[in-house]
């Protein structure tokens, strides 16, 4: 197949690229580079790996055949989207009316990279699919979570109205070698910190709970639902619960750290507890996560040693 990824030179854009290169296919890399990094996919330009950078906003010219469109490029970090709010809210409306629209003129497949976020601050736990969610439209984070819900709507508009084969999945945290070291986001944040021997900072009182996938399983999960023919929403992540607290403690030992852990604001909305119900992706891809907790931290580990190394 030849494939189209958005947001290719991403965290999980990146290592999607690969893993269809891997299988055979060919890819073409869209990315603007506002938060990816040609870093990323540099080893896939020997390949069978074609990159445009071009920003998704604005219309989507790919010459030739496609036969899938994943759609990926959005900021994802919250200290992205509320720094770039009008970016994200444009990416996630604007950017999946063009993608979609390339799938439709191609008659390509298309998947939309959608998150645990539309669930807001959940009042039903562990999240189904079925869950409408409880989300803030106005506040920070409103600009992801909303951008997201609009492009699944949208996504599922050019599917019933156009007859699109499209695919949503929502995103669980998910983490690996290629967060940016300056990501943001809990697991790059207290590797960094911990790596230095700095103090690593836990928002709130750090009982509020997240689960974490390892980027290889959430490739698989999505590979499989790109294989298959389900246009509903399906959670990938992985199901295993931990409080930011233990993650915090887990990252400072495994790196065999000095560093403190030291207590700041709560940010605006910040969910108190998410895990994903699976139920959907095992029974419907028989997908299931392999990579356990300490062995996926430890192999990002490696990773943030190398580039801290590297500087
Ligand atoms: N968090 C933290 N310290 C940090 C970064 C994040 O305690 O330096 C917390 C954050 O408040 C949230 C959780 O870790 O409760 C996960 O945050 P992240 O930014 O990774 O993703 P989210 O799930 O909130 O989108």
């Amino acid at each position: 197949m030849r494939v189209v990824v958005t947001g290719a030179a991403g965290f999980i854009g990146s290592h999607l690229s690969e893993a269809l290169l891997d299988r055979g296919h060919t890819v073409v890399g869209i990315d603007n580079l506002l938060t990816g990094d040609m870093a990323n996919v540099a080893h896939l330009r020997a390949r069978d790996f074609h990159f445009i950078r071009h920003d998704v906003t604005r219309y989507i010219d790919v010459n030739g055949p496609v036969d899938f469109v994943l759609h990926w490029a959005s900021p994802a970090s919250p200290i992205d989207y509320l720094e770039l709010p009008i970016q994200t809210l444009k990416v996630g409306s604007l950017g999946t009316h063009n993608a979609l629209g390339l799938a439709m003129a191609k008659g390509a497949g298309f998947m939309l990279a959608s998150t645990s976020e539309v669930y807001g601050d959940p009042l039903e736990h562990p999240q189904k699919e079925t869950y409408w969610g409880h989300v803030n439209p106005v506040g920070p984070r409103g600009v992801y979570d909303e951008a997201k819900r609009f492009a699944e709507a949208l996504t599922l508009a050019y599917h019933r109205y156009h007859g699109v084969d499209t695919r949503i999945v929502r995103i669980f945290n998910t983490y690996g070698p290629r967060m940016r070291l300056r990501d943001g986001r809990a697991v790059p944040a207290f590797m960094s910190q911990a790596l230095r021997n700095e103090d690593v900072t836990v928002f709130g009182d750090g009982t509020q709970t997240r689960s974490f996938c390892y980027v290889t399983d959430l490739v698989d999960g999505v590979l499989r639902l790109m294989a298959s023919d389900i246009t509903d929403p399906v959670n990938i992540g992985n199901p295993d619960e931990v409080t930011i607290e233990e993650i915090a403690r887990t990252i400072i030992r495994l790196t065999g750290s000095r560093s403190r852990i030291v207590y700041r604001p709560l940010p605006v909305d910040d969910p108190k507890q998410r895990r994903p119900d699976i139920t959907r992706a095992r029974t419907l891809l028989g997908w299931e996560p392999m990579v356990g907790l300490e062995e996926g931290l430890l192999k990002t580990v490696d990773y943030f040693k190398r580039r801290l190394v590297a500087g």
